[in-house]
């Protein structure tokens, strides 16, 4: 039975009939197929999370397969990352952790198979020659040399290409379909090529490996997928899936084909996070300005806010980009409820309280999430030296600025209303430090006599801060398309110079001493921040600036 509380979308709509006419006699099987060769992104949780909850509403089964058909690109840490990663989105695929190398003697034999029945064949040309033989969009493709091959030289040459008796490149596998399909991709596609490299899992032995296209349909027909969802660009190899498994005579999976996730200032695609990665540009795939899983967690992202994200997009059948902000909606609205608050100042301001009795220690209970009560509370320590914002003051505040100026008072979160009486300034004129007084019946922030404060600031005691480094993330792009380049530039010209900026000398209140690598909070009036997980010692407090606290998404629809 369908699982109501799930959106309906196109894909349902395919399943449901196929439940209704029995073709699958009502199973419900999907599976996510990563390539190892990269780091999953953002991108491919929508794949991920979609063929899981279609799953899980159907009371269906999930696979992980690796189509690892490429040892030249594959790599074991690729493998072991991308488990990490789909375990962390919260998908369970239970025991179903399989390999298209698993598959390699099948596929073998089934290659045998068309050999034998005259649908494929050996062929010599080299791979230049190949591609041009292959035609184009207008023009029909010209059979190779070498198509009218027989079976038993066709058999022959194979089994020796597997024993490894020919160099790299010199021979392949195709199938034999039509030079002259409109849809190139039946134009006697490449089955299998010989390489003779190690492969993470089979080692050396194979020196032959299968096409991309070759392995994956069969693969989801060996594990009994019903339906095979994938993004729009496979459409076009829809009919060279159908044309193999039925020419096999196996298990038909039905195809479906989607919409891929984009999303603007950010890409999806793993070759140019390799590029980002490999050059430098950032600091390691989980850099927290990366749109990978690894780097979104790094960052603060939750996977149930990435879960909600996807869920409200939908699945269409049209490329479109989603605005990032979208996305920073969800990660703030799941954020703004579990997050416990505290205060910290990033950029230091001293304020001396004049009035405030020397040595003198008072401590106020702030409660840990002004809408949950049963978040508790915690005790934040006052005393006669304070730091505020820097931005917190100016000494010639324009009409609209309700914080800190000479002779202005303004409320201290929770504590007192204090007054500027004074700015202490070094020989440039930067301000250093200020003088306040403080109103002792002002206590908890509460007015002492009915009189209005507009500004509320953050501050924290000075003899009990913590230092803090923290790092604030921007867009690593500076347009919404990275891709919008001048001509002979790339992608990487429009990288945004300033999208990283650390901040050494933060000062944060003492709660935050135990605070545990990962752990989350809001940094009041400041934005959601974590405790960086790999930066993070028990000596030295490193946070990242998940996001900040204005919602630009949550305005634009409203409009
Ligand atoms: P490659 O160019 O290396 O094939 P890829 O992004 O397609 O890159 P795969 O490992 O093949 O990477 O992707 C696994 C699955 O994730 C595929 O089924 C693919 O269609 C899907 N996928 C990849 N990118 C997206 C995306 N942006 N949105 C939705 N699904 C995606
Ligand atoms: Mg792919």
């Amino acid at each position: 039975m369908a699982d109501e509380t799930i959106p309906s979308n196109f894909i349902r709509t395919i399943i449901e009939k196929h439940n209704e006419n029995r073709r699958f006699d009502g199973r419900v099987h999907t599976r996510f197929p990563p390539e190892p060769n990269g780091y999953l992104h953002i991108g491919h949780a929508k794949s991920i999370l979609l063929n899981y909850g279609l799953a899980q509403a159907y009371g269906g089964k999930f696979n992980l397969r690796f189509d690892d058909t490429n040892p030249l690109k594959e790599e074991q840490e690729y493998i072991d990352a991308i488990v990490e990663d789909v375990k962390w989105l919260g998908v369970d695929w239970e025991d179903r952790l399989f390999f298209a190398s698993d598959y390699f003697q099948q596929l073998y034999d089934w290659a045998v198979q068309l050999i034998e029945k005259g649908k494929a064949y050996v062929d010599d040309l080299s791979a230049d020659e190949i591609r041009q033989y292959r035609g184009t969009l207008t023009e029909p493709g010209r059979n190779s040399p070498y198509r009218d091959r027989s079976v038993p030289e066709n058999l022959d040459l194979f089994a020796r290409m597997k024993k490894g008796e020919f160099p790299d490149g010199s021979r392949v596998l195709r199938a034999k379909i039509d030079m002259a399909s409109p849809n190139i991709n039946l134009r006697d596609p490449v089955l299998y090529r010989i390489l003779h490299a190690e492969h993470p899992r089979t080692g050396t032995e194979w020196c032959i490996y299968p096409m991309y296209d070759w392995a994956h349909g069969q693969s989801d027909s060996i594990e009994g997928v019903t339906h095979s969802i994938c993004t729009l660009e496979f459409q076009d190899h829809r009919p060279l899936y159908d044309w193999f498994i039925e020419q096999l005579g196996i298990y038909a999976p039905q195809q479906i084909e989607f919409a891929r996730g984009a999303l603007n200032y950010t890409m999806t695609s793993k070759r140019k996070l390799l590029r980002l990665v490999k050059q430098g540009f950032v600091n390691g795939w989980d850099d927290p300005r990366l749109p990978t899983l690894r780097g979104l967690r790094r960052r603060g992202f939750t996977a149930a806010a990435i879960r909600a994200f996807w869920d409200a997009v939908g699945v269409a059948k049209v490329n479109s980009v989603i605005d990032w902000a979208m996305l920073e909606h969800f990660i703030r609205d799941d954020l703004n409820q579990t997050s416990p608050r505290a205060m910290a100042v990033l950029k230091p301001l001293k304020v001396l309280i004049e009035n405030y009795p020397e040595g003198m220690v008072e401590e106020f209970e702030l409660p840990n999430h002004p809408q949950k009560p049963e978040m508790g509370s915690r005790v934040v320590p006052f005393s006669r030296e304070i730091y505020i914002e820097q931005t917190d003051f100016m000494e010639e505040p324009p009409r609209k600025f309700f914080r800190l100026g000479p002779g202005r008072e303004v409320r201290l979160l929770g504590a007192y209303y204090v007054t500027c009486t004074d700015v202490v300034k070094d020989e440039a004129g930067h301000v250093v430090k200020l003088r306040c007084t403080y109103d002792p019946e002002s206590r908890g922030g509460q007015s002492p006599d009915g009189r209005k404060v507009r500004g509320t600031i953050h501050w924290v005691s000075a003899q009990h801060a913590l230092d803090a480094e923290i790092r604030l993330y921007d867009q690593l792009f500076l347009k919404e398309n990275p891709e919008d380049v001048e001509e002979g530039q790339d992608f990487t010209s429009n990288i945004n110079p300033n999208s990283l900026q650390i901040i050494k000398n933060a000062k944060v209140e003492p709660n935050l001493a135990g605070a545990k690598p990962g752990g989350r909070f809001q940094f009041m009036r400041q934005g959601y921040f974590n405790v960086d997980p790999v930066d993070a010692t028990p000596g030295k407090l490193v946070f990242n600036r998940t996001i900040g606290l204005r919602d630009t998404w949550a305005k634009v629809k409203k409009k």
